[in-house]
């Protein structure tokens, strides 16, 4: 089967035909890690997650690196203001190393809550300041790179070509002008770049270098990384549409100046998540964590489902009624699946091969999820109530990645229940399969009593200890 995917270096969909046959190696821009990552961040890693996920329904194993940023990114991309690490440790009164363990742990967590299926390689950019001084080395040895007063920077000049993933026109944008801070005279060309900066006194993380006590710029880390576990030319490199213009153009720079090539072949961009058709900001207190979702009762995986409401390459806006009626969707699908869980019907073969063949065209389309849901909601209201359903629905949840055979049947979940319970329960559903609604809520009063929580859904009920 062919997989088709987006590449915004050569503005089309291409075939993936993976450099080595059976495994994908990708490389996945991962987060910096100066506070909680917010559901714009987690949009890009469900993107991940479906890529990921996808490739493996085809067969591929996958090689997967993501970075996360603990030092060097500093507030602008394009190398002014303070290192986001060094902020947020002012912010919070610690130092850049405890916010950076507490922020990975969380992203961590939160990564498992939405069920993202995680790359092979997760590291750290502090782990890799020997490679990234060996690569560094390499590019002034080659040429492309030169000391200043500040650091060490990309001389993008030697360069055929800068840019080359983004159209942006570097002359039209002049540095300064438009970002109204002071040009850098000592730079050879205004668009050069910092791969190493000369770090002041204050600034706590920082490492001996041939150039002094320096820290890293933000490209360099990808770069080095990206080179140390998957080659100098790998498959597939993922960010969001935000590093098109400059990160994802740098890496390139740095591979070109580090290895004469461009380091991967096929790279895709996630577009951003809107908030109420606008930008997520501080001001307008709109910067959402999956924890804040839950908070309002909406499960990380009904937020998963949200997303799946638009293509990647789309913009996509979150509003609370949207994510409240993906919560909805969920639950319909779930109780969809115990629908087809109870059926005893035999669907043919082909019936099932014709949906697995749909949604696999669909899912290898580039990843239109939308064209996927489209089917399995059709198989979800299928007239015909089939176990087998239920299994191709579970089979096709290894790429949606939505948990979906953990959804049991009423009496499965009753199982872990101690026979006293039991016996309540089995006499609640008489009641209320007699519509005897009186000494229905006397017996949900006397399993709260006991230390139980009932939850009536339209098919099913649902018991949980409080
Ligand atoms: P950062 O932690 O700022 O480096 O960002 C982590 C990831 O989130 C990057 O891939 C960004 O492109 C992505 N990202 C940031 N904001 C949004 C957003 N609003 N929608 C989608 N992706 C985003
Ligand atoms: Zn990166």
């Amino acid at each position: 089967m062919s997989i088709k995917l987006y590449n915004t270096l050569t503005r089309t969909k291409e075939e993936l035909i993976p450099l080595q046959a059976d495994t994908v190696r990708i490389y996945t821009c991962g987060p910096t890690v100066y506070s909680y990552a917010h559901i714009g961040n987690f949009r890009a890693y469900l993107f991940m997650d479906l890529l990921r996920r996808t490739l493996k329904y085809n067969g591929y194993k996958l090689k997967h690196v993501m970075n996360i940023t603990d030092v060097g990114h500093l507030e602008s991309d394009a190398d002014e203001g303070e290192d986001k690490m060094e902020k947020a440790a002012k912010r919070e009164n610690k130092n850049p190393y405890e916010i950076a363990d507490f922020y990975t742990n969380a992203f961590m967590q939160d990564l498992e809550k939405l069920n993202i299926d995680k790359p092979e390689y997760i590291v750290k950019a502090t782990d890799h300041i020997a490679e990234m001084i060996d690569y560094i080395e390499t590019l002034i040895k080659n040429g492309y790179a030169y000391e200043t007063s500040k650091g060490i920077y990309f001389n993008i000049s030697k360069l055929d070509k800068y840019p080359i993933l983004s159209n942006r026109k570097l002359d039209d944008q002049i540095i300064g002008a438009r970002d109204e801070v002071e040009i850098d005279k000592e730079k050879k060309n205004p668009y050069d770049f910092a791969l190493w900066i000369k770090a002041p006194k204050s600034h706590i993380m920082k490492w001996d270098s041939p150039w002094g006590l320096c820290y890293p710029g933000w490209h360099i880390e990808c770069s080095t990384m990206g080179r140390k576990y998957l080659g100098d030319v790998f498959d597939i490199h993922t960010g969001g549409v935000d590093h098109i213009p400059t990160h994802h153009e740098n890496e390139i720079a740095q591979s070109k100046g580090c290895t004469g090539k461009i380091p991967a072949n096929i790279w895709m961009h996630v577009e951003f998540l809107q908030v109420d058709g606008g930008k997520m900001s501080k001001s307008l207190n709109n910067i959402y964590t999956i924890s804040q979702l839950q908070e309002r009762k909406i499960e990380p995986l009904a937020y998963k489902l949200f997303c799946f409401s638009s293509h990647y390459k789309n913009k996509l806006n979150f509003t609370w009624e949207g994510v409240h009626s993906a919560q909805v969707s969920l639950e319909r699908l779930r109780s969809g699946l115990i629908k087809h869980l109870e059926g005893t019907e035999k669907i043919e073969e082909e019936v099932l091969e014709s949906y697995r063949k749909r949604f696999l065209e669909a899912i290898n389309d580039d990843l239109n999820i939308t064209n996927a849901m489209s089917i399995v909601w059709e198989i979800v209201r299928a007239e015909r109530k089939s176990i087998d359903f239920r299994n191709l629905l579970c089979e096709f949840d290894n790429v949606l990645g939505l948990k979906l055979d953990e959804i049991k049947k009423e009496n499965d979940t009753q199982e872990d229940l101690p026979d006293d319970i039991k016996k309540i329960v089995e006499e609640r559903k008489r009641a209320r399969k007699e519509k005897d609604w009186t000494k229905s809520d006397a017996l949900r009063e006397e399993l709260k009593k006991l230390g139980y929580c009932v939850i009536d859904n339209k098919d099913e009920m649902k018991i949980e200890k409080i």
